[in-house]
C-alpha cells in the first residue's frame, strides 16, 4: 500500500488522545498533520496548562465507565493512552474502556531510563520517603500529587521542584516553581545552593535530564521511583511509530 492511499484511509479518522504531556503534545501535532480529527484530553491538574495543537476537552471523564460514554458518543475511532507513565488510575481506565467499545487502543510513553546501578530503586512514595537517611538534604522532583508522603519526614530537609504551587502547606521547605527541560549548570546551580545530598525522582523516561547528569557530577544519592504496573496493550516510544500503528489499522469501522 502506498503512503497516498493511507492517507485517504486514515484521513477524518477521530482519534482521541489521553494527554498531559510533551509526546502527547507532539503526536497530536503529527496526526492533525497527516489528516487525523484529533481531540486531546488534559485531566485539568494544572491552571496554565501547555495546549496541543487541535480540539482540547478538560476534565475527567468519570472512571471507565465515563470514558466509555465518551468514546461512543463521540463515534472516536482510536484511543491513544499518551498520559504520563505514572499515571495508572487513567491507562487502567483507557484499557478497560477500549475493551468494552471495541476501540483500538495504544499507548505512547517513553522508555524507562536505563537503570544506574548505583541508583536506590524503590516501588513507590512511601518507600522513597522511608529511604532517606535522616539528616538527607533532599531535592523532590516528583511533581505536587504525592508530595504528602515526605511530610512526617521533619528529619530531613526538602527543596521541592514542580509546576504549581501545591496546596498543601509545607511549612519549613524550599519550593521551586518551574517547568522543564533544565540545564544542567541550572541543576548544579540549584543543588549547590542547598547543599543538596540526595535526589528522588520517578522514572519517567525519555531524554536523559539534566537532574541525572547533574546527581552523577556531583555524586548525589539518587532515589528513583519505578513505573506502576499498567496494562498490557500495544506501547510505542515516539509519535512516528504510533503513526505507522495507526496507519496498520485502516480501514477504520465508522461507529
Ligand atoms: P491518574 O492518577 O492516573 O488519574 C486520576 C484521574 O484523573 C483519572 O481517573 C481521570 O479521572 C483523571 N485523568 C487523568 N488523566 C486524564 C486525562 N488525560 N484526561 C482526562 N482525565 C484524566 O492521573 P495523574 O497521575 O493524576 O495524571 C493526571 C494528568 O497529568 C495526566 O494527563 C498525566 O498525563 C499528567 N501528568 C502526570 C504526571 C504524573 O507524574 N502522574 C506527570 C506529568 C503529567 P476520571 O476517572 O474522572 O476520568
Amino acid at each position: 500500500m502506498t503512503k497516498g492511499n493511507v492517507q485517504d484511509l486514515c484521513a477524518g479518522a477521530r482519534v482521541l488522545i489521553l494527554g498531559g504531556t510533551s509526546l502527547a503534545r507532539a503526536l497530536a501535532t503529527l496526526l492533525g498533520r497527516e489528516g487525523y480529527a484529533v481531540t486531546t484530553s488534559l485531566a485539568g491538574r494544572t491552571r496554565d496548562p501547555l495546549l496541543p495543537d487541535g480540539a482540547v476537552r478538560i476534565g475527567g471523564f468519570g472512571g471507565a465507565r465515563g470514558l466509555a460514554d465518551y468514546l461512543v458518543a463521540h463515534r472516536v475511532d482510536v484511543l491513544v493512552d499518551a498520559t504520563h507513565p505514572f499515571a495508572a488510575r487513567m491507562s487502567a481506565n483507557a484499557h478497560e474502556a477500549a475493551r468494552a467499545t471495541g476501540t483500538p487502543v495504544a499507548r505512547l510513553a517513553p522508555a524507562p531510563w536505563p537503570v544506574d546501578p548505583d541508583w536506590m530503586m524503590v516501588p513507590d512514595m512511601a518507600s522513597a520517603a522511608r529511604s532517606l537517611p535522616p539528616g538527607a538534604r533532599v531535592l523532590l522532583t516528583i511533581g505536587r500529587q504525592e508530595i504528602g508522603a515526605f511530610v512526617a519526614r521533619t528529619d530531613c530537609s526538602f527543596v521541592a521542584r514542580m509546576i504549581e504551587q501545591p496546596e498543601m502547606p509545607l511549612p519549613g521547605w524550599t519550593l521551586v516553581l518551574g517547568r522543564g527541560p533544565f540545564a544542567t549548570d541550572t541543576e548544579q546551580a540549584l543543588a549547590e545552593a542547598h547543599a543538596i545530598t540526595h535526589l528522588v525522582t520517578k522514572n519517567a523516561g525519555g531524554p536523559w535530564p539534566a537532574k541525572l547528569e547533574m546527581a552523577r557530577a556531583q555524586r548525589l544519592a539518587v532515589i528513583v521511583v519505578q513505573r506502576p504496573q499498567l496494562p498490557d496493550v500495544e506501547t510505542v516510544g515516539t509519535p512516528q511509530a504510533l503513526l505507522e500503528w495507526l496507519a496498520g489499522l485502516a480501514p477504520y469501522s465508522r461507529k
